[in-house]
């Protein structure tokens, strides 16, 4: 009988995500994560212009499973053994969060490097961080954040440490504000470096900001998704490929049927890209 149970909401967890009813439902939500958050307490301590001593001793401990927030999923630490991870964490600890290559330097509170699994074979990359990872340094744990989540765990039956999630920029914009085109060059380098690590058999764009940096182009996102398209990060390796979807910020305000099932299709030609089972297929 629970067997039965369990295949029933599983059942119904993907007729939901499929738009038969709905992407799993956080609240009912009216505005989202980067757009909605109200100004975080103050956190403890300003970045460093310079990686302290005892980040450089401890970036495993620092770089991930970092603050716990509630609903949303921890990270384990990154394993410097690992040599893709090691270099994850070096380029975080000893580059980004001492980072002042932009103005965002002078407002953000932490960077957000990002987090997930060294050798992920799916990457989601987003705009920039919002109120509340800027508040964290973890990538996507707002509201937003929390679809998303429910997109990994719920409909694809994966973790946060399945994936690997970060954003274009490391660094929030002043109240939220969209990424100027100087701020993406400069950041750009550092996502680069982070894809060509990690090597994901695709990436998934989060809105038009994030594919359109990626993808340098103009078009819209209603343009840009729906399709494959290839992402040459190095001339001799093979492309990349790239699917893009909304973000889940906009999901959160349109929250139709329609949208919901537009996602779901584009992140299951992810999954059977990646070579992630697709549930229920
Ligand atoms: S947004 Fe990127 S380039 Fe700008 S300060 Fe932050 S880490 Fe450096």
């Amino acid at each position: 009988m629970g067997s039965i149970r369990k295949q029933l909401r599983q059942r119904l967890e993907l007729e939901r995500l499929s738009g038969a009813d709905s992407l799993p439902r956080l609240n009912r939500l009216g505005t989202a994560s980067r757009e909605a958050n109200p100004e975080p307490a103050p956190v403890d301590a300003e970045p460093s212009p310079d990686p302290s001593p005892a980040q450089r001793q401890a970036p495993a401990a620092a770089a991930q499973g970092g603050d716990q927030i509630a609903g949303i999923e921890t990270v384990p630490p990154l394993d410097p053994a690992d040599d893709t991870a090691a270099q994850l964490l070096a380029m975080d600890v000893d580059e980004v969060r001492g980072c002042t290559k932009c103005p965002l330097a002078r407002t953000r509170r932490k960077t957000v490097f990002g987090e997930g699994s060294p050798h992920a074979s799916l990457v989601f990359v987003g705009e920039a961080p919002g109120a509340d990872e800027d508040a964290h340094g973890r990538p996507f744990v707002g509201r937003a954040g929390k679809l998303l989540e429910d997109i990994i765990v719920k409909g694809m039956r994966l973790s946060r440490h399945d994936v690997f999630i970060c954003n274009v920029l490391k660094c929030r914009p002043p109240d939220n504000r969209t990424p100027q085109p100087d701020e993406v060059a400069a950041c750009s380098p550092f996502l680069w470096r982070q894809l060509s690590l990690i090597d994901p058999r695709v990436i998934v764009c989060l809105g038009a900001s994030a594919a359109q940096a990626l993808l340098k182009t103009t078009e819209p996102i209603g343009r840009l998704r729906g399709l494959v398209h290839n992402l040459q990060l190095d001339p001799m390796a093979p492309p990349i490929p790239t699917i893009c979807t909304y973000h889940p910020a906009y999901l959160l305000r349109n929250y139709t049927r329609d949208a919901r099932a537009k996602v779901w299709d584009d992140i299951q030609k992810a999954m059977k890209i990646a070579g992630i089972p697709v549930p229920g297929k």
